[in-house]
């Protein structure tokens, strides 16, 4: 038993190593990624289901390793967070996106709102936060349709710190967007204080409309909430036409998902929001 324990002890002892030794790794590559400029930002773009118009488009960052191809942001957005890389990451994401904004305000594409993920580590950040609030000013944009998304995380965190840094750029005119509602524990009420303008919709709540009644109920109490508390709504991940036709129903009119698009690049997004404005 003792020769098992040992064994065991050596193994646990070997996956810790293996698993720092990973995380360093990663941790370096990230900061090679960023030198050289590995790291891309698509765009999935909103829609107004009604009009069929994109409204806006989020900012979703990507990381392609030469080596190792494309590495998913759920694996290093948590890990830049842990080693406190998510601050020179996250300016540069803000920064290519203001930059991408800018340009499209000089180019009649004035309209298009751009949202960007925000991290909870800024927002519980008075140094970091302040170095973000520095670099919006550098970009001359519209801030009516800059949308920040937040997680419910980065607000209960520090609830007073949270909604002071809010407030901040609320007044500015930025909007700010609740992420992944639905997923966490807080209910709206508990978040009145909290200066918001935008619930998402997390996909799993999209994701679950057939399955059953309750789910059901309980998007229907979500959408007439936010109603009464002047929320615009965005749904998030939809992907079948069952799905869009239900949120249409409960008179959802904004949303994002592969049935529309997938995140794209530049390149691809331009000449889609470029016909738009013709029509
Ligand atoms: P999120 O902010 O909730 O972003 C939405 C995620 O859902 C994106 O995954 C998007 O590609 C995916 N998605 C969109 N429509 C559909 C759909 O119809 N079906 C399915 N199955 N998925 C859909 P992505 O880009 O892999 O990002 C995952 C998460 O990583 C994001 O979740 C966000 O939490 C984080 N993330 C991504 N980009 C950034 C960023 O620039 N900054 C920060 N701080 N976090 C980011
Ligand atoms: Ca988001
Ligand atoms: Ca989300
Ligand atoms: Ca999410």
């Amino acid at each position: 038993a003792k020769k098992e324990g040992k064994g065991k002890y050596v193994f646990y002892k070997n996956d810790f190593l293996k698993a720092n030794i990973k995380t360093v790794n990663m941790a370096n590559r990230l900061k090679n990624a960023l030198d050289s400029e590995h790291l891309t930002l698509y765009y999935q773009p909103q829609v107004n289901f009604i009009t069929g118009e994109i409204i806006g488009v989020e900012a979703l960052v990507r990381w392609i390793d030469p080596e190792r191809g494309f590495v998913p942001p759920i694996e290093f957005i948590p890990l830049a967070e842990e080693t406190g890389q998510i601050y020179k990451v996250e300016r540069w994401i803000f920064k290519t996106a203001l930059e991408q904004k800018q340009k499209w305000e000089q180019n009649g594409l004035k309209h298009i709102k751009v949202a960007i993920n925000l991290s909870s580590k800024t927002l519980t950040s008075d140094v970091n936060f302040r170095k973000l609030e520095s670099l919006l000013e550098a970009y001359n944009v519209d801030y009516s349709t800059i949308v920040l998304e937040i997680t419910e995380t980065a607000i209960i965190t520090d609830i007073h710190s949270a909604i002071r840094r809010l407030e901040i750029l609320t007044k500015k005119g930025i909007n700010i967007a609740l992420d992944d509602f639905g997923t966490g524990y807080s209910s709206l009420s508990y978040l009145r204080n909290v200066p918001l303008n935008v619930i998402k919709l997390d996909r799993s709540f999209i994701n679950s409309i057939q399955e059953n009644g309750r789910e059901l109920l309980i998007i229907k109490a979500i959408l007439s909430l936010c109603k009464d508390l002047n929320y615009e709504v965005v749904a998030e991940g939809i992907e079948t036409k069952e799905q869009l036709q239900f949120l249409q129903k409960q008179q959802c009119t904004i949303g994002q998902g592969y049935l529309f698009s997938k995140p794209i690049p530049i390149e691809i997004l331009e000449p889609q929001l470029k016909s738009l404005t013709i029509k």
